[in-house]
């Protein structure tokens, strides 16, 4: 681990120990940690600015410098210099208001947001207990600057909380934070971390230029360049724009002060090309998604259609067995009745015996009618005779 790795390491614990008690006093949801905005800057094109914290209250929005160093030694008030160790390393550190100060610049000027909604809340923290000897702590409630220790963001908390404003447009500022925080997306962590070390090397040579700057002839973006020493260069030349180069003395001349204008030209541009570029990538993870679908949904379909068949295949077995069982009890059924009739076989032969008789007796009744007739006929016959005859 390097110097700078061991710094970083040690600033993480403090972010992570504010970020806990954000958690257990139920500000999570408003609380935007190591927020990272991305904007056209000048010492590169893309610049960017990380912020420890950004608590979003109900009307004022507090930005978190945090600090986290092993110990602090003593503490220079007329140069406002900290004598600090971080992991083995002694270090003279200027109190870091004045760089919260130039995030909150950066904020005002990105985001839009009115200054005098940005609280300055400068933390630090030390791992012996030293900052309770050393900070000298500073609450100027007046002008929204705090620097305090970590058992003092309650009260500071609690104090904007509390305070009222109509004019705060609270969900329009987490819509910007939102939309310009690139911060939790590791390929614009590991940007920052570059561009910060670019911006710290460009420092020590002598270029401070953070500002916004534009070419007064095209209005095209200016950027820094290096060759026998800095300048600045116009991002339109030579395609839009003839002027090549501005000396480095004379930058300040091109800065752009108007904050919409500042707004428009960098951060809105910056976000909507980036958006663009997630949305293409969505789009792209989505077809993918949809060609997956697609194969799944035939796959589906294909298996559906084997499902089918065996379901069939099935059905048929089960009426076969149906069948077979029908078949048996029917042929059961025929055994039976054929043994019935085997036992009732000679029922026709009474049935026509009984028949004959009956005929039998029948023909001897007519026959017996016929023959009393035939009597009574001759009878009468015999009367008439002898009634005529005499
Ligand atoms: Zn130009």
């Amino acid at each position: 681990m390097n110097r700078e790795e061991r710094f970083r390491k040690s600033g993480n614990k403090g972010e992570s120990k504010v970020k806990q008690w954000i958690s257990e006093n139920g500000y999570e949801n408003c609380y935007y940690s190591n927020a990272i905005l991305r904007y056209l800057g000048f010492i590169e094109k893309n610049a960017s600015t990380e912020i420890d914290g950004l608590l979003v209250l109900e009307n004022a929005i507090l930005v978190f410098e945090i600090k986290n160093w092993n110990k602090i030694s003593r503490y220079d008030a007329i140069r406002d210099i900290y004598h600090v160790r971080i992991n083995v390393y002694d270090r003279k550190l200027k109190s870091p208001k004045e760089q919260n100060r130039k995030h909150i610049e950066i904020i005002n000027k990105l985001l839009r947001i009115p200054i005098e909604y940005l609280v300055n809340v400068c933390v630090i923290i030390t791992d012996d207990g030293s900052d309770k000897i050393w900070v000298h702590v500073e609450n100027d409630y007046n002008n929204h600057q705090h620097l305090i220790r970590f058992d003092q963001i309650k009260s500071v908390v609690d104090y904007y909380k509390s305070k009222k404003n109509n004019l705060f447009e609270r969900d329009e500022y987490i819509k910007r934070i939102e939309m310009a925080n690139w911060g939790g997306i590791q390929e614009y962590i590991d940007n920052h971390k570059q561009y910060a070390i670019y911006r710290e090397k460009c420092k020590k040579e002598g270029v401070k230029a953070y500002g916004f700057y534009k070419c007064d002839i095209c209005g095209n973006q200016l950027v820094l360049g290096k060759k026998d020493g800095f300048y600045a260069k116009c991002t339109g030349y030579p395609k839009v724009c003839s002027k090549k180069t501005i000396p480095i003395a004379k930058i300040e001349d091109y800065v752009v002060n108007n904050e919409e204008e500042i707004a428009e030209r960098l951060i809105k541009n910056m976000t909507e090309m980036e958006y663009k570029k997630r949305i293409e990538e969505y789009n792209n993870r989505i077809s993918i998604f949809e060609e997956r679908i697609k194969n799944l949904n035939i796959y589906i379909e294909s298996k559906e259609k084997e499902l089918f068949l065996i379901d069939e295949e099935l059905e048929k077995k089960r009426f076969f067995e149906e069948r077979r069982l029908l078949k048996q009890e029917v042929e059961e059924i025929k055994i039976e009745v054929s043994k019935i009739q085997e036992e009732n076989s000679d029922k026709d032969e009474i049935i026509r015996d009984k028949d004959n008789i009956i005929n039998k007796l029948n023909n001897e009744i007519n026959h017996q009618k016929e023959l009393y007739q035939k009597t009574i006929d001759f009878k009468m016959r015999k009367i008439v005779a002898r009634l005529l005859n005499r």
